[in-house]
């Protein structure tokens, strides 16, 4: 769905109205990310994802509400004396910049406490998606523009205040992401080897802040709690040859510890059943291509609840949630082909204690059955029927968390900044803190793809435009003031090309070794090379 078209913030992917596309091949040549590729040159694997397409338009036919009229006029404006200050760099950060660099006059600075831009492109998606990365080169091409300034290890709430950025800035919009974990609230959810997910995938995808973290691989099996689509890429990364992950830009430090692991099994615990798993068809297809991994599914737990059925049979579920039951079932009726690394789903299953004397020995599940709210949403009821499941892994996959920023709202329960539409509000009084604005998962919830942020970006952005031309936001004149500020504050900050020459000596490096990148994971060395001094 184009980002004018109501579906967009929900759609699993990218996807191509057969009744629309004239067959040109112009979206499969642009595509930066090599998303798109033509039916007729589909592998065996890649048909299946002809079937997710096709429901996707059953459940959505085509609405366009264009917005592009608007949009043009705004190009049309003077913003000169718009100065807005983005904090974070990933793609929610990178969409706003590019929404407003490309308007007459705008200012855009962008803060993020890491030496490296990009937030999750870099240390959250997979190593061996290298294709998802792609994006980066869209949103360098926003970092290079004239108006648009990086400013990279400096930290907000510690290096600059709030009232620092809003003295020297129009607006400011967060983009911080969602940083922290959520938590269990099992017993044994702290024993050595039962670890946030999110500290895992930092870890491997070199992330300085946890360069140090330590895994204990040496168990044969690891279960993971929750079947979301990062379980997913963490099953898929536990289970790879190490050797094909070497050639990828993962974490030196990770490989030399995947090389030596012992784990052959990841069970996946999901909580509900296979027709509400998170995981996306698309991810779910890409494990069941796998060719050195059996994907493990006991008939019994595909079987799906008599209401489910009901609904399924009436055709009153999505075309997308019975793709993901008709899939479960067919992962089940598959024979094994006998590798020695499996990955198992399992369904209506909770952890409800992590066991061990030191260090995880076990996990404690409970059978689980579903009961429909009054929103028709299925939740899960434990039931009197526990097992344990031996492992010395436990990594908890249930979801990212915002983290509060001193100085701006928080809403503790939700984990966001709490907003209208991108406005940021207090959360007691509903009244609007004045140019201050929130974008991607801050804003919203851990929730969405790459691309989910464009549209989530153009609706602060739009917020924060009807607020200059109304009148109350500053306009900005020298810079003066906010240079003097970085100056002393932030000497060691890094910019573009800063950040440029710690991006080609890690292509460099990679390039020399077969692989993308090789990535800096020491702050110490990544500043050496930003200032030149190596
Ligand atoms: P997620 O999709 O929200 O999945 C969280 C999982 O944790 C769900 O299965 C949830 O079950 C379960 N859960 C939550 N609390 C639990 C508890 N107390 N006990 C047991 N299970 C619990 O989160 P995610 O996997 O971190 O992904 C975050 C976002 O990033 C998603 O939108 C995802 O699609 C996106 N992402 C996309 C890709 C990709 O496109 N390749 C890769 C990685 C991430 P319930 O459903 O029952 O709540």
């Amino acid at each position: 769905p184009r980002p004018d078209e109501p579906t967009f913030m929900s759609a699993e992917m990218l996807f191509v109205d057969p009744a629309t596309c004239i067959d040109c091949g112009a979206c499969a040549d642009e595509c930066p990310v090599d998303a798109i590729r033509p039916d007729i040159e589909l592998s065996e694997y890649e048909q299946r994802f002809e079937a997710v397409n096709a429901a996707y338009y059953v459940d959505n036919p085509i609405n366009v509400v264009a917005d592009t009229a608007v949009r043009a006029t705004r190009r049309r404006e003077d913003f000169s004396g718009l100065r807005v200050a983005i904090v974070g760099s990933g793609p929610a950060a990178c969409y706003a910049a590019a929404e407003l660099a490309l308007l007459k006059g705008v200012e855009v600075d962008i803060y993020d406490r890491l030496l490296t831009p990009y937030g999750l492109i870099r240390s959250g998606v997979a190593p061996d998606h290298q294709g998802t990365k792609k994006i980066a080169t869209l949103f360098k091409r926003t970092l290079s523009k004239p108006n648009v300034r990086l400013h990279l290890g400096v930290e907000i709430g510690k290096d600059l205040s709030h009232s620092d950025l809003l003295a020297t800035h129009s607006a400011v919009i967060y983009a911080v992401g969602a940083s922290g974990d959520r938590k269990m609230g099992i017993p044994g959810e702290t024993l050595p080897g039962s670890h946030a997910v999110t500290e895992f995938v930092a870890w491997y995808n070199g992330s300085p802040e946890h360069a140090d973290s330590m895994f204990d691989l040496s168990g044969e099996r690891a279960v993971i709690v929750g079947n979301g689509n990062v379980a997913m890429d963490v099953a898929r990364i536990l289970l790879s040859d190490p050797e094909r992950l070497a050639a990828t830009d993962i974490a030196d430090r990770a490989i030399d510890v995947l090389r030596d692991s012992n784990i052959r099994e990841v069970v996946i615990l999901g909580r509900r059943g296979p027709a509400q798993a998170a995981y996306t068809n698309g991810e779910l297809l890409g494990l069941m291509d796998l060719s050195w991994v059996d994907l493990v599914i006991d008939p019994e737990e595909v079987e799906l609840d008599e209401t489910m059925r009901g609904l399924i049979e009436a055709r009153e579920t999505t075309a997308s949630v019975r793709l993901k039951t008709e899939l479960a079932s067919e992962i089940a009726a598959r024979p094994l082909s006998g590798s020695n690394k499996r990955i198992v789903l399992r369904y209506r299953t909770s952890p409800v204690e992590v066991l061990g004397e030191n260090k995880v020995a076990s996990v404690r599940v409970q059978k689980n059955s579903l009961v429909y709210d009054a929103q028709g949403i299925a939740c899960a009821v434990p039931l009197p029927d526990e097992s344990d499941i031996e492992c010395g892994l436990v990594l908890r996959s249930i979801g990212y968390r915002g983290v509060g920023l001193t100085g701006v709202p928080f809403d503790e329960d939700k984990g966001i900044i709490p907003n209208l539409s991108g406005r940021v509000v207090d959360g007691e009084t509903g009244e609007a803190c004045m140019g201050t604005y929130a974008v991607g998962w801050i804003k919203r919830g851990p929730s969405g793809v790459i691309g989910t942020n464009k549209k989530c970006a153009r609706e602060s952005v739009t917020a924060l435009l009807d607020d200059f031309v109304a009148g109350t936001l500053r306009p900005m004149t020298s810079r003066e003031p906010l240079e003097s500020l970085l100056k002393t504050r932030c000497p060691q900050a890094v910019d573009r090309s800063g950040w440029n020459r710690i991006d080609s000596a890690e292509r460099k490096a990679g390039a020399a070794r077969g692989k993308p990148r090789a990535k800096f994971v020491d702050t110490a060395a990544m500043l050496n090379v930003a200032h030149g001094e190596v």
